[in-house]
C-alpha cells in the first residue's frame, strides 16, 4: 500500500512539474533568474530540451577527450560544439575548456604521477602549458560560435595573469581564422570561480571577463581543505559552510560592480534549500543537471523575496 501511495505521489509530482514547462523562471515578486543545464556531451542536449532549460550553463568538454583514444582533432570538436549550438537554436551554450587532471586522467596526455593531483597539473594549467592542445580547442569553439550562441569559460583560474595569457592565445586563434576567411561570432568569455584565490581577487578578475560561474564542488573542497572524493570525510564536508556562503556573496558583489553577470554551475546550485538564498544574494544564473530544472523552477516561482 505504501509503495502504491509513493508511486501516486511521484506521478502527481511529475505532472505538476510538466505544468511548469514553458513557464518563466521568475519569483512571485518579479525577480528573474536564468536557469540553465549542465551537460557532459552532445547526447545530453535532448534532456536539456525535454526539461525546458533556458540554455546550457556548463558543457564539460573534457568528455570529448575522455571518450577518445587520442587527442580529438579540430574537426571532431567543431562538429560536436556546432551540433550542440544548433540544437539549442540560439539559446546560450557555455562551453568549459578542457578540465582534466585530478579525478580525470587520460592516458594519451602522458602525465606524470603526482602525489597531490587535485592541487597539481590540471585544467587551465595544462592548457597554458600545452598551447597546441588549447589552440585546437579554441579554434574549434570559435568556428562553432558562428552556428549559435556560444560562450567560453575557463576552469581553475587563480590569477589575472592566466586570464591575460588566455586572451593573447584567443587573439592568435582569431587572427588565424581571419587569415583563413573562416567566420565566427563575438563570444562571451568567462571564468570559473572555484579556487579561494579567484574569490579573493574577483574584483580584479571581473575587469577582464564578461561573466563568472562558480564551481562550488571545487571551491568547497579547496576552501574547507576537504578532498571532494574522500568518502571518509563526507560527515564534515559541509556544503553550507558559512565560509563558502560568504565567498558566494563576495563574488556576486565584485562581479556586479564591474558589470559581470554571475552564476553557479557546481552541485550546490541545485540545492533547493538554498534557492531563496541565491536569489537574495543576487545571482543571475543557476546551472543544474537537466533533471533538476523543473524542480528548481517550481522553487523559484514559489519564492517571494518581498517577504522577509
Ligand atoms: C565545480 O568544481 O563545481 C564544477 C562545476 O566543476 P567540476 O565538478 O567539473 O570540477
Ligand atoms: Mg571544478
Amino acid at each position: 500500500k505504501k509503495m502504491q501511495e509513493k508511486k501516486e505521489e511521484d506521478i502527481k509530482a511529475r505532472e505538476l512539474l510538466q505544468e511548469l514547462k514553458g513557464k518563466e523562471d521568475v519569483t512571485v515578486d518579479g525577480k528573474h533568474i536564468k536557469l540553465y543545464a549542465n551537460i557532459g556531451g552532445v547526447k545530453d542536449v535532448a534532456s536539456v530540451l525535454a526539461n525546458d532549460a533556458a540554455g546550457i550553463g556548463l558543457f564539460r568538454s573534457e568528455f570529448l577527450y575522455l571518450e577518445a583514444d587520442n587527442y580529438p582533432n579540430e574537426e571532431a570538436q567543431f562538429q560536436a560544439y556546432k551540433t550542440v549550438a544548433e540544437n539549442m537554436a540560439g539559446k546560450k551554450v557555455i562551453i568549459r575548456t578542457l578540465d582534466i587532471g585530478a579525478d580525470k586522467q587520460i592516458d594519451y596526455f602522458d602525465m606524470a604521477h603526482e602525489e597531490n593531483p587535485a592541487m597539481g597539473y590540471r585544467a587551465i594549467r595544462i592548457c597554458l602549458d600545452r598551447p597546441e592542445v588549447f589552440k585546437t580547442q579554441l579554434r574549434a569553439l570559435y568556428r562553432a560560435s558562428y552556428y549559435g550562441t556560444i560562450a567560453i569559460m575557463f576552469p581553475m583560474i587563480i590569477s589575472v595573469n592566466e586570464v591575460k595569457k588566455i586572451k593573447e592565445i584567443i587573439a592568435e586563434v582569431k587572427a588565424g581564422l581571419d587569415a583563413d576567411g573562416i567566420p565566427y561570432k563575438d563570444v562571451e568569455l568567462g571564468i570559473m570561480i572555484e579556487t579561494p584565490a579567484a574569490v579573493m581577487i574577483s574584483d580584479l578578475l571581473a575587469k577582464e571577463v564578461d561573466f563568472f560561474s562558480i564551481g562550488t564542488n571545487d571551491l568547497t573542497q579547496y576552501t574547507l581543505a576537504i578532498d571532494r572524493q574522500n568518502p571518509k570525510l563526507d560527515n564534515i564536508y559541509d556544503s553550507h559552510h558559512e565560509a563558502v556562503l560568504r565567498m558566494l556573496k563576495m563574488v556576486v558583489d565584485n562581479g556586479h560592480k564591474e558589470g559581470c553577470w554571475v552564476g553557479i554551475c557546481g552541485e550546490l546550485g541545485a540545492d533547493e534549500t538554498l534557492t531563496e538564498t541565491f536569489l537574495r544574494m543576487g545571482f543571475d544564473e543557476l546551472s543544474v543537471s537537466p533533471s533538476m530544472i523543473l524542480r528548481i523552477r517550481d522553487k523559484i516561482r514559489n519564492t517571494d523575496l518581498s517577504v522577509k
